[in-house]
């Protein structure tokens, strides 16, 4: 079938990306869902940094690649095998596939899905191979990659089972889609990997999707003070408002000694590690949960780990299990204890998807949702370009 997506067709283009729009949203051809796959019209998709990590050359991917992993939408048909989703299922993307076998599987989610990850970095589904392709007269020929199983900047996608997690209705798509990505990976640093006691502080350094989803579930917790750390004060400011009980700048942090007993870095910089590392008191523990660019160096002084018995702890993406954190954070959302609806900072369409880089790029955005629209473009649409 015939459906609309955002394609990053050049890594490392100049910004702005308004300018040289690395990505084109063209008509693209989808096979049909095979074995144990799913055809999934979308509703929402979020701009996280991941996909800018691509865009910018931070994380080398395979080009051209139909962007976008935090991402939500309706089972629109199966394939054969899937006997536990009905069509009209709303699920999230689960944008790192595991296979429920490997060793990574067994591991807790303290380690990814080995075939999920191999998947990932091929720009293939679980199952092996593609389902994309550029269309006729989209100026893209032959196969197009899958972004991280999911590919969710397009009116359809086409993902393996496994790629997915099933919401029940009530969960509003843009709320269902940052849950996919910003709340399982922040969330799952503080849950997971942080697991902060009755009384700890938690502090989160870097206040985008992922750390500001690291504040919330904090907060939610109920068990002691929640420190902000960022250098742009809006972004302190909303920290505040979601319930942070104070915030600082980096430096203000450093220079005030500040220590906690559980410190998140959601950065993904070096220099944000580091901080992090400072601000981690005698016993505590630092989790670094965010994707610094592969060639990226800190400096820390060991004695001060071995002589405060200190830990720092590797959570990729927030130690998640998805089909077991997902409905966690949908329950917490639904009592009211985590306001998810309050990361997201604007909402844009597909054609705003380079504007939406941008964004992101000058650290003005916490969380920019794609909205598709309703489903007028049904499943079997051929040809015509189904509009976006
Ligand atoms: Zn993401
Ligand atoms: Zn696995």
């Amino acid at each position: 079938m015939r459906a609309r997506g955002a394609v990053l067709v050049e890594i490392g283009r100049e910004r702005p990306y308004a300018s040289s729009r690395p990505i084109e949203v063209v008509d693209v051809e989808l096979d049909p869902p095979g074995p144990g796959e799913l055809l999934v019209r979308m509703e929402a998709a979020g701009v996280c940094h991941s996909d800018l990590s691509v865009v910018d050359g931070n994380r080398v991917r395979p080009v051209p690649m139909l962007l976008g992993h935090e991402a939500c939408g309706r089972v629109e048909q199966v394939g054969d095998g899937v006997d536990d989703l009905a069509v009209g299922q709303r699920v999230v993307m689960a944008f790192l596939p595991r296979c429920g076998e490997c060793a990574g599987c067994r591991s807790d989610g303290r380690l990814p899905c080995t075939p999920g990850s191999a998947a990932n970095n091929a720009g293939e589904l679980l199952g092996g191979g593609r389902r994309l392709h550029g269309a006729d007269g989209s100026g893209l020929s032959g196969e197009l990659h899958h972004h991280l199983g999911v590919s969710g900047f397009a009116t359809h996608a086409v993902v393996d089972r496994r790629s997915v997690v099933p919401v029940d209705d009530d969960v509003p798509p843009e709320v269902a889609a940052v849950l996919g990505c910003a709340v399982l990976t922040g969330g799952g640093a503080v849950l997971n990997a942080g697991k902060p006691a009755q009384g700890d502080t938690v502090v989160v350094v870097g206040l985008g999707g992922v750390g500001m989803a690291a504040l919330i579930t904090a907060v939610s917790l109920g068990l002691g003070d929640v420190i902000g750390v960022d250098a742009v004060p809006e972004k302190l400011a909303r920290a505040r408002e979601l319930g942070a009980t104070a915030v600082h700048t980096p430096a203000e942090a450093l220079e005030a000694g500040l220590k906690a007993p559980v410190v998140v870095e959601a950065a993904g910089n070096a220099r944000a590690f580091e901080t992090a590392v400072a601000l981690t008191g005698v016993g505590g523990t630092t989790v670094t949960v965010g994707l610094p660019a592969p060639t990226a160096e800190a400096t820390i002084r060991p004695l001060g780990i071995t002589a405060e018995a200190r830990t720092i702890v590797g959570s990729y993406l927030g130690s998640a299990v998805p089909a077991r954190d997902i409905p966690t954070y949908a329950q917490m959302w639904r009592e009211g204890r985590l306001p998810v609806d309050a990361l997201i900072s604007s909402r844009t369409t597909l054609d705003g998807i380079n504007e939406a880089m941008d964004a992101l790029a000058d650290g003005r955005a916490v969380r920019q949702v794609v909205l598709f629209d309703g489903p007028e473009s049904g499943s079997g649409s051929t040809g015509g370009g189904s509009g976006a």
